[in-house]
């Protein structure tokens, strides 16, 4: 564990999924000391921040209980929280419903009254998603467009959004919310399409694996490179009053056309090993998402640097790598047997 610094205090929930080990890296960069929140487990769930796990501030807290995110508060005083911490699988949120509407929802409120109760001054960035535009009412979409989320995780995030707009206007905190669009790394979850695809593509290559199951594939998604967001994260919270800002690159594309470079990056043909499995088919699709970005650009001098051929190359290698990695282990495992 680092040493205390009378400097910059951060604290993130979520700090073991993909965007909080980003951030966490990016805040240390900037001389921040940096805390995170972390649920209690019987297993370890750091693989992403154990690079540098011992330059966090790491407490247990949940974002269940009211209690330990006060106490969580009042031990780390940070001057910024992100509140990254959610149920944030779409599919997940239609067999768990209920969970998804207490983490992703409530859970921001849980955070929101732990800083109006410990310290109203903490600066708090709330991580909204693209997902709350849904069956979106125009494209692009920017700030002011209407929400109509299709999944219980969008409702979720739209709650988790307007609550946020609610504590700044009800109680004058530095309440900013980011309204993501999709942004992938090799640090992304499994279970979503990009990772799903960069992952099976390096897997088929080294014979792991002889087909890639699919649900739908014709819509749209603007994806950008994870790293470059959590940048607009910080950013939001350093100016000088709280707003929402919509975040992504402007461009959008199919799954499919993301398949199709994933296996071309390695010289496969994607039609010998795509597979359409109905049960991947979801109750209601997001079908099309388009970022318009002008007031990031604007405001925060924010804009995505990596587009999808570069982003794809990024993801398959880096799988490639981890396979080769973990499949030499395994065959000098049997070997020493
Ligand atoms: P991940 O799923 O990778 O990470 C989620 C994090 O939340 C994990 O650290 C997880 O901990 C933690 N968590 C979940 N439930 C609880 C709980 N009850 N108490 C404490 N911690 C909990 O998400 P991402 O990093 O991709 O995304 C970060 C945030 O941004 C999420 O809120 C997501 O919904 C949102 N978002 C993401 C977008 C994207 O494209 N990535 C787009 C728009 C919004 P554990 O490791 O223990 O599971
Ligand atoms: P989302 O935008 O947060 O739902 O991110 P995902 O990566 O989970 O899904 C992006 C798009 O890919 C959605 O339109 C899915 O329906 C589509 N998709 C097609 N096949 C799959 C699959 O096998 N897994 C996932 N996760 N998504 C898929």
């Amino acid at each position: 564990m680092g040493e205390r610094s009378s400097g910059r205090r951060a604290l993130i929930t979520g700090i073991t999924g993909q965007d909080g080990s980003y951030l966490a890296e990016f805040l240390l960069q900037q001389g921040y000391e940096v805390h995170g929140m972390v649920r209690r487990s019987s297993t370890e769930s750091s693989e992403r921040i154990a690079h540098i796990q011992e330059k966090l501030h790491l407490h247990q807290a949940d974002l269940l209980d009211q209690g330990s995110l006060i106490e969580l508060v009042r031990s780390a005083q940070p001057r910024e929280i992100y509140n990254l911490a959610a149920q944030s699988f779409v599919p997940t949120s239609w067999a768990q419903p209920g969970l998804t509407g207490e983490f992703t929802g409530l859970g921001v409120t849980r955070m929101l009254e732990a800083v109006r109760l410990v310290d109203p001054g903490i600066r708090f960035y709330q991580a909204s998603s693209s997902e709350m535009f849904g069956r979106t009412r125009e494209t692009p979409q920017n700030e002011a467009t209407p929400f109509h989320p299709r999944s219980p995780y969008g409702v979720a995030k739209a709650y988790g959004h307007h609550i946020t707009v609610n504590y700044r206007e009800s109680f004058g905190i530095f309440a900013a919310s980011g309204i993501l669009f999709n942004h992938e790394s090799p640090r992304r979850g499994r279970e979503f399409v990009t990772r799903k695809i960069s992952e099976g593509v390096a897997r088929i290559k080294l014979g792991l694996q002889s087909e890639l199951r699919h649900g739908n594939l014709d819509s749209k998604r603007d994806w950008g490179y994870a790293p470059e967001y959590v940048r607009a994260m910080w950013l939001m919270l350093q100016q000088e009053k709280p707003a929402d800002f919509v975040v992504g690159s402007g461009t959008h594309h199919t799954p499919r056309e993301f398949a199709e470079l994933a296996f071309a990056e390695l010289n496969l043909d994607p039609a010998d090993f795509l597979t359409h499995d109905p049960a991947l088919l979801r109750p209601a699709e997001v079908d099309t998402l388009l970022a318009d970005p002008s007031r990031a650009q604007k405001q925060l001098g924010w804009r995505a640097e990596t587009g999808l051929a570069e982003l794809v190359r990024i993801m398959v290698h880096a799988d490639l790598e981890a396979q080769e990695r973990i499949s030499g282990r395994r065959r000098r495992g049997a070997g020493a047997r």
